[in-house]
C-alpha cells in the first residue's frame, strides 16, 4: 500500500485522509503540530461552564452547495443556526450586515425598500466605476457615512491598515440588504455542528489506515521523501520553504476570556464598530448552541494584531508586497513532484470552511484518479 503523508489535521487534511482511506489503498499518516485536531475549527467544552467553545474564534457553518453540505452532515448532525449579528457604534446598537433595519436606524429614518435604495444611491459616490479598494467599494454602496461608521474603524482594528490599502474583496463578503433579512449569510445551507466541529474531523479520522499524531512538526520534503509516496501539506506555505523569500503578511486574532452567570450580551456576535474600543468584536458562545440550556456563560473579547513567528496566523492580507513574495514561494510549489499544497494557510487565500472542504474533495478525487483509484 502506498504511503501518504498529511500535514496539518483541519478541515483540509481530514477531508484528503478521508476520501483516500476510504479506497483502501493507502495508509495515512496525518500530523499536526498542535494537541488537537480541527485546526482553527476545534471546538472544546468549557469545563466550567460546559458551553461548546470555538477555540479560535466563531465558526457558523455555511454553503449553497449541496454537496459540500451532505457532505459535511455525513460525519456529524449540522443543526440548524443563523448568525444575526448586531454592531454597536456610538453606544447605539444597529443590526448587522447593513439591512433595512441598519439603514432607517441610522438615518432616524423608515424608508421602505425603495426609497432606501434611492436614498443610498444618493449618498454613494457614484463617480467610483470599478472599485478596487475596499475604501472604494463601501464609498461607492453604502456612502461614505455608513461607511465610516460600520466599515472603517472595525476593519482598522481588524486588518491594522487603512481600509483603502486593502482589496474590494474583503469587503464583498458581506450582502447589502433593502430588507429586513438580517442573515448574515446568504447561503442556502446554514448550521453548527450539534457536538462541535472536532467531532466531525474525529469522524473523519475514524479509519484504520489512518494515524494521527498530534504535536509533531513536520520538518522538512527531506525528511519524508524516502518514507512517503506522496505528501498533502497545509501548513503555511512560506513555512514549507522556511521563509526563504520572507514572511508573507497574515493577520492573527487573540481573545481575552470572561466567564459569568446566565446571559451576558443577549447574541452570539456583537461587534464594535468604534476605532477607540480596542477590540473588534464579543462573542458569547452558549447563543452558538440555542438547543442546549446553560445556566453560566463563557465569553470573549477578540482582539486583533500583526503576526508574529510564534503567533498562529489566521487571516492572509495578501497586500501587493504579499502577493510578490507569493508568486515566488509558488513558483517553488510548481517544481515539487509529489506533493500537494492546499487549505488557506498553504494557499495563502482567505476561504471560510466550506471552500476548504469543496477543494480538498477535489484535490482528493484528482489524485485518486490520477493514481488509478477513481
Ligand atoms: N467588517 C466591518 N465591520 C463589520 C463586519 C465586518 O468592517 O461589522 C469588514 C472587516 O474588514 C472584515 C470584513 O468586513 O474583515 C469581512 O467580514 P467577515 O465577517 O466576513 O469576517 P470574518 O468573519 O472572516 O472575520
Amino acid at each position: 500500500m502506498k504511503k501518504i503523508l498529511i500535514v496539518g489535521a483541519g478541515f483540509s487534511g481530514a477531508v484528503v485522509a478521508n476520501t483516500l482511506a476510504k479506497t483502501g489503498k493507502y495508509i495515512i499518516e496525518i500530523v499536526d503540530e498542535r494537541n488537537h485536531i480541527g485546526g482553527n475549527c476545534h471546538t472544546e467544552r468549557d469545563s466550567v461552564t460546559d458551553v461548546m467553545v470555538h477555540k479560535y474564534g466563531p465558526h457558523i457553518f455555511h454553503t449553497s452547495n449541496e454537496k459540500v453540505w451532505n457532505y459535511v452532515n455525513s460525519f456529524g448532525n449540522l443543526r440548524p443556526f443563523v448568525n444575526r449579528v448586531k454592531s454597536i457604534y456610538k453606544n447605539q446598537v444597529y443590526s448587522m450586515p447593513i439591512n433595512l433595519h441598519t439603514i432607517n436606524q441610522f438615518y432616524g429614518k423608515s424608508f421602505g425598500p425603495e426609497e432606501a435604495k434611492k436614498w443610498i444611491e444618493t449618498q454613494g459616490d457614484s463617480s467610483i466605476t470599478d472599485p478596487k479598494t475596499f475604501e472604494e467599494q463601501a464609498k461607492k454602496f453604502v456612502g461614505e457615512k455608513l461607511y465610516k461608521a460600520f466599515f472603517y474603524g472595525y476593519t482598522k482594528k481588524q486588518w491594522g491598515t487603512e481600509p483603502r490599502n486593502l482589496p474590494a474583496s474583503i469587503l464583498k463578503r458581506l450582502p447589502v440588504r433593502f430588507n429586513y433579512d438580517d442573515n448574515y449569510y446568504n447561503d442556502v445551507y446554514q448550521g453548527i455542528p450539534e457536538e462541535g466541529y472536532t467531532a466531525i474531523i474525529q469522524k473523519m479520522l475514524e479509519h484504520p489506515n489512518i494515524n494521527v499524531s498530534l504535536g509533531k512538526l513536520f520538518l522538512s520534503e527531506e525528511d519524508n521523501k524516502s518514507v512517503y509516496n506522496h505528501v498533502f501539506y497545509t501548513g503555511p506555505i512560506d513555512a514549507y520553504f522556511s521563509f526563504r523569500f520572507g514572511r508573507l503578511g497574515y493577520r492573527t486574532v487573540y481573545f481575552k476570556e470572561y466567564r459569568g452567570e446566565g446571559d451576558f450580551q443577549g447574541n452570539a456576535v456583537i461587534n464594535y464598530a468604534d476605532e477607540d474600543v480596542a477590540y473588534t468584536r464579543v462573542h458569547e458562545h452558549k447563543h452558538f448552541t440555542p438547543w442546549e440550556n446553560h445556566s453560566k456563560t463563557i465569553y470573549f473579547e477578540e482582539y486583533s494584531k500583526e503576526t508574529e513567528a510564534s503567533d498562529i496566523p489566521y487571516y492572509p492580507k495578501r497586500l501587493d508586497k504579499d502577493l510578490e513574495i507569493l508568486k515566488k514561494y509558488e513558483s517553488e510549489v510548481s517544481k515539487l513532484e509529489n506533493v500537494t499544497f492546499l487549505g488557506r494557510l498553504a494557499t495563502y487565500r482567505y476561504l471560510d470552511m466550506h471552500h476548504i472542504i469543496e477543494e480538498a474533495l477535489v484535490v482528493a478525487e484528482n489524485f485518486l484518479a490520477k493514481d488509478g483509484h477513481a
